[in-house]
């Protein structure tokens, strides 16, 4: 008999998502918005990779595309090698909004539901795994409670936790915190990176915050104002005084941008 033929793993020194040459653009039925243009960039295994640009550059739309939900103009979207062309549970997203949970099911039910769906796992295998990661967000005594029962700051938790219970290959965050107030932000972000220091996961965040960006972020890529492009690739800050110092340069190249646009004006 044949011996089952294994799945050669993916090596951790090759990038886990390659996005190569990538312009994006909407067709309305009047004109042609470009959000992207010809951008590239590398993920690797763990990395907290921040997109960070300012609204309108492209940011959703290239975070979409990475998800499967829109395919590039031109350019390719790999993950561990493979062309991105659909959505699928390697890649799973979460939002800004709140409303992004079923109204109608409880905590554990939100999280259960894709775990379901994506027939992966069974029974009682489906329940563990949902409470494991509803632990992990601290939301343990509230697993029967429904969404409109919680604060914004959990409701996010509870997106993170479905998320990440499905394991993807990458977690993808689109401004996930933007609507809470600052103190809650602040709070979201703590935990996101003492969850990040237990598993190691690998996320793709976006945000137009500068000061998110170097405290989320092991990676900044900080893409020039609509249509997105790469301005410059950034390792962030391992001090107060090199945090400081980065927000300062990156608050600077930004500024280019704007004296360049108000001069071809
Ligand atoms: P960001 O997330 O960085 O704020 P988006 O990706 O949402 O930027 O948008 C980039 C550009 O694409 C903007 O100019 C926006 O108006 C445009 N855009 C976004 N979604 C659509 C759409 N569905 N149809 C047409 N244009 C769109
Ligand atoms: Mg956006």
């Amino acid at each position: 008999m044949r011996a089952a033929t294994q799945a050669t793993p993916y090596p951790d020194t090759a990038p886990l998502l390659a996005v190569r040459g990538v312009t994006l653009q909407y067709k309305t039925p009047k004109t042609l918005v470009m959000a992207t243009y010809r951008v590239d960039f590398e993920v690797f295994k763990s990395d907290r990779f921040v997109l960070l640009g300012p609204s309108g550059c492209g940011k959703s739309t290239l975070l979409k595309s990475v998800g499967g939900y829109l395919a590039p103009t031109e350019g390719t979207i790999s993950l561990k090698g493979k062309t991105v062309t659909r959505p699928g549970p390697d890649r799973m997203m979460v939002f800004q909004e709140f409303d992004q949970l079923l109204p109608w099911k409880t905590v554990r039910q939100n999280v259960m539901f894709a775990l379901q769906a994506s027939h992966r796992l069974h029974g009682k295998e489906i329940d563990e795994r949902a409470m494991h990661y509803i632990e992990k967000v601290n939301l343990a005594s509230f697993a029967d409670s429904y969404p409109h029962t919680l604060s914004g700051g959990m409701k996010q938790r509870v997106a993170i936790a479905r998320g990440m219970a499905m394991e993807p290959d990458i977690l993808l965050m689109d401004e996930p915190f933007a609507a809470l107030d600052a103190l809650t932000r602040r709070k979201m972000q703590d935990e996101l990176l003492a969850l990040w220091e237990e598993t190691r996961f690998t996320v793709l965040f976006v945000t137009h915050s500068i000061p998110e960006a170097i405290k989320v972020g092991s990676r900044i890529l900080l893409l020039s104002p609509h249509p997105g492009q790469v301005k410059a690739e950034l390792e962030t800050a391992s001090t107060p005084q090199e945090a400081i110092a980065l927000e300062k340069r990156i608050q600077h190249m930004l500024f280019e941008d704007e004296i360049e646009r108000a001069e071809n004006v």
